[in-house]
């Protein structure tokens, strides 16, 4: 792909601040369960001043997802990363499985999220990460509606494509579980969830692969992580002294906001892959 300023190649790192309310989403009795709330209690609070501070000494500033639920409920963690100048984007109200709601509740989920933020920052968010990726084949319609740049759920391609709506599009920057901390480092039985955990270096050697092949691809490479992951002491570590090397490697280190302006202008250009929207109008037998 091309990249802005002569770069060779792309690069983001994502974290998705999900914070303790998968449990409050996965059980209503979740508010009475304190392991694995503190599990999570301790991305906001522990691993976002970390990662903070890192970016800071490093002059990065990048996105992260958050629910709107945990903006209302960890407000110094959203001041601090709005302080630092980074992105915040759209991820469900209380991590609610949009595959598990109504059209209308979907709507509804999404416009609570847009208004937390909102009210929180003063902008509203332009990108969107569904929950555990469930979007629907009404998702981005609803995310064109409310005026999103992009959506970061879908697997279709290594690199930003576009989402021909009908008439509309959307930017897609896609993940995939390759790039997802959970598979190496989550261990969370109580929504059934249950890996080996890796050691630091092990679990977190395959991101660096991916971005050695972004590299050589001239693609994006983008890691979606979790404070409560890979945020913790150890793994955070690692990272740090990987990326003291990963900046100086030609990369264009950017928010997912400023990668979905740069593929619209591509897309704009007719140079950007474009696929059709839902992918099946029907049910397939
Ligand atoms: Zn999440």
């Amino acid at each position: 792909m091309e990249w802005p300023n002569g770069a060779g190649f792309a690069a983001a790192i994502t974290f998705d601040m999900d914070a303790d309310s998968l449990i409050h989403a996965a059980d209503p009795a979740g508010w009475q369960r304190p392991y694995p709330i503190s599990m999570g209690q301790y991305g906001p609070t522990v691993a976002i001043p970390r990662i903070l501070e890192t970016y800071r000494r490093l002059g990065l500033r990048q996105t992260f997802f958050i629910p709107g639920w945990c903006v209302k409920t960890y407000p110094r963690a959203v001041e601090e990363i709005l302080e630092g100048g980074h992105e915040i984007g759209c991820h469900g109200w209380i991590h609610e499985n949009p595959a598990a709601r109504s059209l209308a509740e979907q709507g509804e989920d999404l416009d609570r999220a847009i208004e937390a933020l909102a009210a929180f920052s003063g902008t509203r968010p332009r990108g969107y990460r569904a929950p555990v990726y469930q979007l629907t084949n009404d998702t981005p319609g609803l995310l064109a509606d409310r005026g999103f740049a992009y959506d970061s759920s879908m697997m279709a391609d290594d690199d930003p494509y576009a989402l021909d709506l009908g008439g509309r599009s959307l930017i897609e920057i896609p993940p995939h579980w390759g790039i997802d901390d959970w598979p190496p480092f989550a261990h969370y039985a109580e929504i059934g969830y249950m890996m080996p955990v890796r050691g630091p270096t092990e679990g977190l050697a395959p991101f660096f692969e991916e971005f050695a092949a972004a590299k050589a691809d001239a693609g994006l490479w983008h890691a979606v992580w979790h404070p409560f992951l890979t945020g913790r002491r150890a793994r955070w570590q690692v990272v740090e002294r990987w990326l003291e090397t990963a900046l100086t490697e030609g990369a264009w280190f950017a928010t997912l906001g400023e990668i979905a302006d740069h593929a619209e202008t591509l897309r704009r250009a007719g140079r950007l892959r474009s696929i059709a929207f839902p992918t099946y109008a029907e049910r397939q037998e």
